[in-house]
């Protein structure tokens, strides 16, 4: 089959296949009231759903999307990093808020909760993966213990518009035009679950939210002659030199990609969080080696060999040629170059595939014990629809299960007016 051809074919296999889920999603019959209601069907709000529904409550799910769970199959390309072993604080943006949602022992509650969902997993350094190292997986188990756990699932409904009043809160939906899919309800409990995008509805609860923008991406580079390696990949130490205060602000160890526009690659990915205009990325491009044993290997007058190619064997080769060349024979700068290679930072690139977005709903709203607003009782929050972000690495994931779990037990906890305790089985409802 000729290319255009295959790419026709595969453009009406999906539109088939979003005709036919979208037909599925307009058979599902929206309840007039629910007891909780979670709006956005990705990470956080299946775990929500699956918590609240097997705590007994009534649960609705709705998603802007014809089908739940999209943006899993998208993480860790298509594999899924979906936790990490060493869920170290630092690594989120709001450390304090995030220490106190996840408990003693998150881990141990996100292993616990796929080892409950039937999911097998496999260890890549500090990385959890599932087993079969494919991110359907991961979607697969989430969506049949949310169809065991007696959720609705409403699928290609978009929530639009919002109004809290004193018991509940009354929700507009609106779904995909030709298949009517509009419905209005109440809930006694709302979680909202929608992600990173901005939210115009959320401002109808009157919740307070910082501006939304991508995080996790690319970082875009002034000209170098090293971006003309584009495609090269590289094993680096990077750090990040602040242009105000000529201080590191970061150091990273990883892969780098190198691009025409800058660098890419996961230590990039989290670089681009932390980093500035003007800030200066130094690159160890030989971060195994100290820097006297680098001479030892480069510098004639250590090791009696010519300098002019002695770093080839040591580095890729078309990296070692542009290293000689800039050095022009002095062994002082080809070390200096090896060892902190510097490229001025001019932004972030290739936004539109930013891994997360940075902003949302302003945590300090919200009691980190339940997720649950603080002047708003019975509307909860989870996930990335908060004001939290992560470095790379299974970090957003976990915090999109924990928070979900959290969020999910307080819902079903207040809708059926019991303490939060009863949900986890402690205590005796009021
Ligand atoms: C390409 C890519 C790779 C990634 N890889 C990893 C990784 O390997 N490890 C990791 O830890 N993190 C990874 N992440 C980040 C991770 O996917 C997110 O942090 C996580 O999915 C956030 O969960 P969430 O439930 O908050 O949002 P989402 O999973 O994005 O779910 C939000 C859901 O809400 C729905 N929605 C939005 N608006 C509305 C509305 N108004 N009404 C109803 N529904 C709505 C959307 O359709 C969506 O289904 C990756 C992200 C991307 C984009």
């Amino acid at each position: 089959m000729a290319p255009s051809s295959r790419t026709g074919a595969r453009r009406s296999s999906r539109a088939a296949r979003r005709e036919e889920l979208l037909r599925a999603a307009a058979r599902v019959e929206v309840p007039s009231s629910v007891d909780v209601c979670v709006v956005g069907g990705g990470a956080s709000g299946l775990v929500a759903a699956v918590c609240a529904a097997e705590a007994g409550a009534g649960v609705l799910v709705a998603d802007a999307a014809p089908e739940c769970g999209r943006t899993i199959l998208a993480t860790g390309n298509g594999r899924c990093n979906f936790s990490n072993v060493s869920l170290d604080l630092r690594r989120y943006n709001d450390p304090a808020f995030v220490g106190a949602v996840f408990g003693e022992r998150p881990l141990d509650d996100i292993l616990g909760f796929f080892r409950d969902c039937g999911l097998r997993w496999g260890l890549e350094e500090d990385r959890l993966y599932p087993r079969s190292r494919r991110a359907a997986s991961v979607r697969n188990v989430l969506l049949a213990r949310l169809a065991r756990s007696g959720a609705v699932v409403a699928a290609a409904r978009a929530a639009l518009g919002a109004r809290r009043e004193p018991d509940r809160t009354l929700l507009r939906l609106s779904g995909v035009p030709e298949h009517g899919l509009d419905a209005r309800l109440s809930c006694r409990s709302l979680v909202i679950a929608c992600g990173g995008a901005t939210q115009p509805w959320l401002g109808d609860l009157g919740l307070a939210t910082r501006a939304a923008h991508p995080a996790l991406c690319p970082v875009a580079c002034e000209r170098d002659p090293l971006l003309a390696l584009d495609g090269l990949r590289a094993p680096v130490a990077l750090s990040l030199v602040s242009r105000r205060s000529g201080l590191p602000r970061w150091r990273e160890r990883g892969e780098v990609l190198v691009r025409p526009y800058g660098i890419s690659g996961i230590v990039s990915l989290n670089l681009s969080r932390r980093a500035a205009a003007g800030d200066t990325v130094l690159i160890d491009l030989a971060p195994d080696l100290s820097s006297s044993e680098l001479r030892r290997l480069v510098d004639p007058r250590a090791h009696g060999r010519a300098a002019r190619g002695g770093l080839d064997g040591v580095l890729d080769p078309e990296l070692a040629a542009l290293l000689e060349r800039r050095a022009k024979g002095d062994v002082e700068q080809l070390l200096a170059l090896a060892k902190s290679y510097p490229l001025v930072v001019r932004g972030l690139a290739d936004q539109g595939h930013a891994q997360v977005s940075s902003g949302g709903l302003v945590t300090g709203q919200f009691a980190p014990d339940t997720l649950e607003a603080r002047e708003l009782p019975g509307v909860f929050a989870c996930g990335e629809a908060l004001d939290v972000d992560a470095d790379c690495g299974g970090f957003n994931l976990s915090w999109a299960w924990k928070s979900g779990m959290v969020a999910g037990a307080a819902a079903a906890a207040r809708a059926l007016g019991r303490s939060r305790s009863h949900a986890s089985g402690e205590e005796e409802g009021r």
